[in-house]
């Protein structure tokens, strides 16, 4: 299947970036706009992360790793949210112990491997907006559809302090920015798939917009190329 055809009705639209860019919710809604799949792969590695700490799995452990991941089957509920051996883990996953930790396991090659086969099923039997870190550079390079989303660390903490107080949690602000610039920093430099910008990709800097400006970027690029 030629995914770069404009005739094809099946495309993908590949939106990477660092923390707190906006990408997720803007995912999310550009999906729902587009009526198409959500797939949401920094939830994968968190729900990874989670399932081992709650397994008392540590990054360094390859052989527990190696097993948690041998039994773990994914699927995308109808409400488009995604469930690990039948569990919707949405609320665990973004937990302060989580989001310290995921950077490091995500960076090993094991967990990668185990991931990517799964994210490009999901998103080649549906037609998704598919959102991560390495989305456009290696899961995805045929995408018709490649975004680069990012903002400046305070704009991206203000964000994720919000988000998180929407969730119950009372966040510390420079907790928050220090977490997201040392997350960027593991992401950007670890040697397997880092978080880059695909050179095909369109650019957001998000740092100035509303969320409803990113989503309609985004839509209308997708609708007036489709
Ligand atoms: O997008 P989110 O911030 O929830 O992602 C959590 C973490 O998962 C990132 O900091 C990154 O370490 C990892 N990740 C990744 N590749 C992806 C998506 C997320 O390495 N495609």
């Amino acid at each position: 299947m030629n995914m770069n055809s404009s005739k094809e009705k099946h495309y993908v639209v590949a939106i990477d970036g660092t923390s707190g860019s906006g990408k997720s919710s803007t995912a999310r809604i550009v999906a729902k706009e587009l009526g198409i799949l959500h797939l949401d792969t920094g939830a994968m590695y968190r729900a990874v992360t989670f399932l081992a700490q709650e397994k008392g799995i540590v990054p360094v452990d390859a052989e527990g790793l190696k097993n948690l991941l041998s039994d773990l089957k994914w699927e995308v509920d109808a409400r488009g949210h995604l469930r690990v051996n039948g569990r919707d883990l949405s609320r665990e996953i973004r937990t302060d112990g989580v989001t310290a930790a995921v950077s490091d396991f995500a960076r090993i090659p094991m967990v990668r491997e185990a991931l990517v086969p799964i994210q490009r099923e999901i998103g080649l039997r549906n037609p998704a907006v598919v959102e991560g870190r390495d989305m456009a550079t290696v899961v995805f390079p045929n995408a018709r559809f490649k975004f680069f989303m990012y903002a400046s660390p305070e704009v991206r903490a203000k964000r994720r302090v919000m988000e998180l107080k929407t969730m119950g949690q009372e966040p510390d602000f420079q907790h928050v920015l220090a977490n997201l610039i040392e997350r960027d920093h593991i992401d950007s430099s670890r040697q397997h798939s880092p978080l880059a910008k695909a050179p095909d990709a369109v650019e957001i800097d998000t740092s100035g917009l509303t969320f409803a400006d990113q989503v309609a970027i985004i839509v209308s690029h997708v609708l007036n190329n489709r």
